[in-house]
């Protein structure tokens, strides 16, 4: 990844130009930066990388009428062809036709981005261009944990990412009864117990935590937010019996599990998240947001501008942050 000098992206009749000033930077960033092979097999450089952002409309184009020059705004980062069968039964997360910024086309690690209007969300002005930065990871949990049936649920989450992290908070305030979180990093675990956990532990301990929490009976609600092989037969083997698993992390590699004894003859539901839904899960992330309800700001730990782009990637990559965000404008 290279900092570099590029024209102002031009827009098409129905986009608009955002001016960034916060975009969180992901684990898809990272894949990128080190080039793994999922990089190499989807990304066709040169393009600009980054798909979490907020800013400020400065250019909208002619056929836009419900977005203006001047709003504070960020966007679904998934643009969907918006005909196709799952676009057209209220599925467009799942649409087969989706274009990712920052992968298949420029993002938004930068001082300006196109985005067709469609996707743009306006902010609330209470919310502030950073925690408007990271709707994207947001999102995702806010699909993961409202999916489920939170209300006095015993919770595990499997993993405190940022976006575990976030789950954390948002089962708290959508009144699970208890959140119990696992990690092997005990940076992350301290952030879960800010963020609301009843019980933080490591993987190995949350065999006895649950347990203890469920009369032995099992959690009613795994949010698998790892991707970790062992992680996930650990979800499947702590939900209870009749319960559900919420599947967003992803695993490098396929990977074996007990159909039989774990799924089918516990009767559990496995629900794969992909993305946010569009738009309700943004309705209710903006309705948390507004109402106090969930704070995301002690998962931000660290800040950088966009010349620090190896230091940002580091922190990420030794486990040392929370979420992070690059400060543009
Ligand atoms: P992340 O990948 O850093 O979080 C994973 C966490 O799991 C880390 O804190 C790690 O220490 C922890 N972990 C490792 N082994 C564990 C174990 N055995 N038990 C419990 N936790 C363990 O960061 P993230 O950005 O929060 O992403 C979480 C996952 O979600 C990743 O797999 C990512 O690829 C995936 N993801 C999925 C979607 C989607 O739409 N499905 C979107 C974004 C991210
Ligand atoms: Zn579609």
């Amino acid at each position: 990844m290279e900092l570099t000098e590029v024209p102002r992206p031009t827009i098409r009749e129905d986009e608009v130009l955002i001016r960034v000033r916060r975009a969180g930077v992901c684990g898809t960033d990272v894949h990128i930066y080190t080039w793994d092979d999922w990089a190499k097999g989807r990304v066709k450089p040169p393009i600009i990388v980054g798909h979490e952002f907020a800013g400020d409309v400065v250019e909208v184009g002619p056929l836009v009428s419900d977005v203006r020059v001047g709003d504070r705004v960020t966007a679904e980062g998934h643009i969907v062809d918006g005909h196709c069968l799952l676009c057209r039964t209220g599925n467009s997360h799942v649409c087969p036709y989706t274009k990712i910024i920052g992968v298949d086309r420029d993002g938004c690690f930068a001082d300006f981005i196109a985005m067709p209007a469609t996707n743009v969300w306006r902010l609330d002005p209470s919310i502030s261009y950073e925690v408007g930065g990271i709707h994207d990871p947001m999102g995702n949990a806010f699909h993961t944990a409202l999916t489920a049936e939170i209300p006095g649920a015993n919770v595990l989450i499997t993993g405190c990412g940022p976006i575990g992290l976030f789950a954390v908070g948002i089962c708290k305030a959508a009144g699970a009864a208890r959140v119990i979180a696992s990690d092997v990093n005990e940076t992350r675990l301290a952030l879960a117990r800010r963020m609301g956990a009843d019980d933080t532990v490591h993987p190995e301990d949350a065999d006895r935590a649950v347990r203890e929490a469920t009369d032995g009976l099992g959690v009613d609600v795994v949010l698998e937010m790892s991707g970790i092989p062992a992680a996930i037969r650990q979800a499947l083997s702590l939900v209870r019996v009749g319960g559900r698993v919420q599947m967003l992390g992803i695993p490098a590699r396929p990977m074996e599990v007990d159909f039989a004894t774990q799924v089918i003859f516990k009767g559990i539901t496995i629900y794969g998240v992909v993305g946010r839904r569009m738009y309700d899960t943004w309705i209710q992330m903006s309705r948390f947001l507004k109402s106090g309800q969930f704070d995301p700001a002690p998962v931000i730990t660290h800040r950088f501008p966009l010349e620090a782009v190896d230091e940002a990637m580091r922190v990420i990559q030794v486990g040392e942050a929370g979420k992070v965000v690059f400060e543009i404008a």
